[in-house]
C-alpha cells in the first residue's frame, strides 16, 4: 500500500532577532525572523515527514500560516508524492485553485504559502528516495525536469523544447560536477558584517573576520544615509583590501534618481553589485539603474514569480538573478527561473539568510551547477550566520564555501524543541517577553 499524507500541521514560529539588530537594513529596521511552517505527516512504515516554510520577518506570519492552512484540502489524503509526475501535479493543484488565485494571481501570501507546501512535498519525496534534494533533482531526466515547470506566460521567451535542449546540453558531466561539489562545496558570501544597525567598529571587525574565514565576498546594507554609507563602505574596503568583493544592498529603498545619485558616490569603492536598488516590481526602473551608473545590478529576493524574472531578463535589467527558495511557488517555479537565467546566461546568486533560507537554497544552487548552468563561475550563495542551530541538518560553511548536504531531504526540518520554544504567541520564549500584567490577565 502506498503511503498517504495523513497530517498537515501548521506552526507560527518567530525568533526575537530584533533585540540584537541582526538583519537590520534600510527598509527593515527591526525584523523578528519568522517561519510559517508546515509539516506533512504520512502513514508509511517509516512515516517520513515533509517540512517546508515561508520566511517572514514577524508581524503577518499568522496571515501566512492561515494561507498555508487554506491549502490543506489539496494535500491531506493524497498519496505521498514520490516522482516528478506527483510533484508536478501537486504544484499545479496548489497554484491553480480558481478561488485562491484571485488573491494573487501567483504572487504574495497565497503564492508563498503554495511554495511552502510544494517545498515540504519535495522534502518528503527526497527523503523517501534517500537523497538530498539537490541530488534528487539532479538524478531526474531532462524530460522529468521539464515536466515540473509551468510554462504558462513563458513561451514567448522560453519554450518547453528550448528548456529541454538546455537540460540535455548539460547532461554530460553531471556526475563529475556532483563529485566536485561533494569535494569542494559551492562558493558563499557573507552578509553578517554589513547590517545597518551595527556600529563601525563591529563592521570592521566582522569584515576582517569574514576574510580570515575564507570568504571572497561580503555584503553591506546601504540606503538610509548617503554620508554614512560612503564612510561604511570606505571602512569596509580598507578593512578587506582590493581583492575582496563587496556587494551593497539597498533593500528597495530608492527611487531611480536616488539610486543613480547614491551609486555614483559609492562607485569609487568598487562595489561588486547593487542589490534591490528600487521596487522589485519595477522592471524598467531596474533597467534604468543598470544603464545609468557603473555598478552591476542584482535583484530577486522579492520578485513575485517567474513572469517578473522573465521580464527582468528580457529588459536587460539585471546582471545577477537572486532566487529565493521560499518566495515563489517552491522548487517547481525556481526551476523555471533557473532555466530562464540559463537561457540568458545570467548568473544565479541565491538570496539566503533569514531563518532556514540558507538551508533550502543551497540545494537549488547545487542542482543548477550539476544539471542546468553547469558552472559555478561568478556564482555565490548568500550566507548569514544565525539561527542555523534550530535545524537538524544545518547548512555547513567551510573556508567560505557551502558544503554539499548529504542528509536526505531539503535540510528544512526545524528541531522540535525550537518549534516548541518559539511558537508565537504562546511558546516559552515569547511568554517570557510579555509584560507581566499581560501574562497575569
Ligand atoms: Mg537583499
Amino acid at each position: 500500500m502506498r503511503p498517504s499524507v495523513t497530517g498537515f500541521d501548521v506552526y507560527d514560529i518567530r525568533f526575537p532577532t530584533s533585540e540584537q539588530l541582526d538583519g537590520s537594513d534600510a527598509m527593515n529596521p527591526d525584523p523578528d525572523y519568522s517561519a510559517a511552517y508546515v509539516v506533512l505527516r504520512t502513514d508509511g512504515p517509516a512515516r517520513p515527514e515533509g517540512h517546508g516554510f515561508v520566511f517572514t520577518i514577524g508581524r503577518g506570519n499568522d496571515v501566512t500560516a492561515a494561507a498555508i492552512e487554506a491549502l490543506r484540502p489539496y494535500v491531506v489524503g493524497r498519496p505521498a508524492p514520490r516522482s516528478a509526475a506527483d510533484l508536478a501535479a501537486l504544484h499545479h493543484d496548489l497554484t491553480h485553485d480558481s478561488q485562491l488565485r484571485w488573491l494573487g494571481p501567483e504572487k504574495g501570501v497565497t503564492h508563498m504559502a503554495a511554495g511552502a507546501v510544494v517545498n515540504a512535498a519535495w522534502d518528503l519525496a527526497a527523503k523517501t528516495a534517500g537523497l538530498p534534494v539537490w541530488e534528487f533533482l539532479a538524478a531526474m531526466t531532462p524530460e522529468e525536469l521539464v515536466s515540473l515547470v509551468d510554462f504558462r506566460y513563458l513561451t514567448d521567451v522560453l519554450t518547453r523544447q528550448e528548456a529541454l535542449d538546455l537540460l540535455r546540453a548539460a547532461e554530460p558531466g553531471r556526475a563529475e560536477r556532483a563529485r566536485l561539489l561533494r569535494a569542494e562545496g559551492y562558493p558563499a558570501y557573507t552578509t553578517s558584517p554589513g547590517w545597518l544597525g551595527y556600529d563601525d567598529a563591529k563592521l570592521v571587525r566582522l569584515a576582517k573576520e569574514a576574510v580570515a574565514d575564507g570568504f571572497a565576498q561580503i555584503k553591506l546594507k546601504v540606503g538610509a544615509d548617503l554620508d554614512d554609507d560612503v564612510r561604511r563602505l570606505r571602512l569596509a574596503r580598507a578593512a578587506v583590501g582590493p581583492g575582496i568583493r563587496i556587494a551593497v544592498d539597498a533593500n528597495q529603498r530608492w527611487d531611480v534618481p536616488d539610486a543613480l545619485r547614491w551609486m555614483a558616490a559609492l562607485a569609487p569603492y568598487a562595489p561588486h553589485w547593487i542589490e534591490e536598488p528600487t521596487s522589485p516590481d519595477d522592471i524598467l526602473g531596474h533597467a534604468a539603474v543598470r544603464a545609468g551608473q557603473p555598478v552591476k545590478v542584482a535583484t530577486g529576493e522579492h520578485v513575485a514569480n517567474r513572469v517578473v524574472f522573465k521580464q527582468l531578463l528580457q529588459a536587460g535589467a539585471v546582471d545577477f538573478v537572486q532566487i529565493d527558495a521560499a518566495r515563489v511557488s517552491g522548487v517547481n517555479e525556481n526551476l523555471a527561473i533557473l532555466l530562464l537565467a540559463a537561457k540568458y546566461g545570467v548568473p544565479v546568486c541565491p538570496h539566503a539568510g533569514g531563518v532556514g533560507l540558507c538551508e533550502l537554497v543551497q540545494h537549488l544552487a547545487m542542482f543548477d551547477y550539476v544539471a542546468v548552468s553547469g558552472t559555478r563561475e561568478d556564482r555565490v550563495i548568500e550566507y548569514v550566520d544565525h539561527l542555523h542551530e534550530h535545524f537538524t541538518d544545518p547548512a555547513v560553511i567551510e573556508g567560505g564555501r557551502y558544503r554539499a548536504p548529504r542528509a536526505p531531504g531539503f535540510s528544512a526540518r526545524m528541531r522540535p524543541e525550537s518549534i516548541a520554544a518559539y511558537r508565537y504567541p504562546d511558546g516559552p520564549a515569547w511568554l517570557a517577553r510579555r509584560p507581566a500584567q499581560e501574562v497575569i490577565s
